[in-house]
């Protein structure tokens, strides 16, 4: 008889894996614990490690020829940072950098590609976290260029929100900025608004959450359009369906 496994992670895909691929996994996932601003992947460089996110947070951000990048997704313990050496690519499709720190384990490439190419149910669960994903990269899209800079702020801080399982996010306006692909300026407009009407605070380094029925009010639609796919992707993991 075998011990019983400990599933000891809080991210989702994990959880959802059998105790077989788990097993055959487990050895190779090592804890690290990451800073905020730090690199995971940059653009069409190789992808060492894959993270599996638990208490961190990861902007996937997309760069212009000038240098400037904007956010166009977000990954935290509902998924995994590094996908493309899975589907194909030997390099980064986007840079990955921190944006909340926390924990993650992380598997170095090969291993992983190996155990998804094995196909079975770590690969189904990652190609449904990809379906996804690629339905929040291309909500995104639309809400970069149709929606103010105030429902984008409170979009973006419920969703960080819902992944850390907090109201008080360690962001600074100038990160947020640089995320949303905004100047510091217009953040602070919108951070001030939000923050005139009760419905978050914020000091240097810091905002609080105070009021997120209100803030869903404040935000686009883009919030509860990916939270649906996000939960009906989890409901499927559950259900085996
Ligand atoms: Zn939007």
């Amino acid at each position: 008889m075998s011990e019983p496994l400990r599933r000891d992670s809080s991210n989702r895909i994990l959880a959802a894996l059998t105790d077989e691929d788990y097993a055959r996994l487990a050895p190779y996932l090592e804890r690290v614990s990451l800073d905020s601003g730090l690199t995971l992947h940059q653009i069409e460089r190789p992808v060492d490690y894959i993270y599996f996110p638990e208490t961190m947070l990861v902007s996937l951000l997309n760069m212009m020829s000038d240098g400037s990048t904007i956010e166009v997704g977000i990954v935290g313990k509902d998924g995994i940072a590094g996908i493309s050496p899975l589907l194909g690519s030997e390099r980064a499709l986007m840079q990955t950098i921190v944006q909340i720190p926390g924990e993650a384990l992380r598997v170095r490439t090969p291993l992983l590609r190996e155990e998804f190419n094995r196909g079975g149910e770590l690969q189904a669960v990652l190609l449904r976290y990809t379906r996804s994903l690629m339905a929040q990269v291309a909500q995104r899209a639309v809400c970069n260029s149709l929606h103010t800079i105030e429902q984008r702020l409170a979009r973006w801080l419920l969703m960080s929100r819902a992944l850390a399982d907090s109201d008080e996010l360690p962001l600074t306006q100038e990160f947020i900025a640089h995320m949303l692909g905004t100047r510091r300026a217009g953040i602070s407009q919108a951070a001030s608004m939000l923050q005139d009407a009760g419905l978050i605070s914020y000091t240097r380094g810091h905002i609080n959450i105070l009021e997120p029925e209100e803030l869903e009010r404040a935000a686009c639609e883009c919030y509860q359009v990916v939270k649906n796919q996000s939960e009906s992707m989890s409901k499927e993991v559950v259900g085996g369906a």
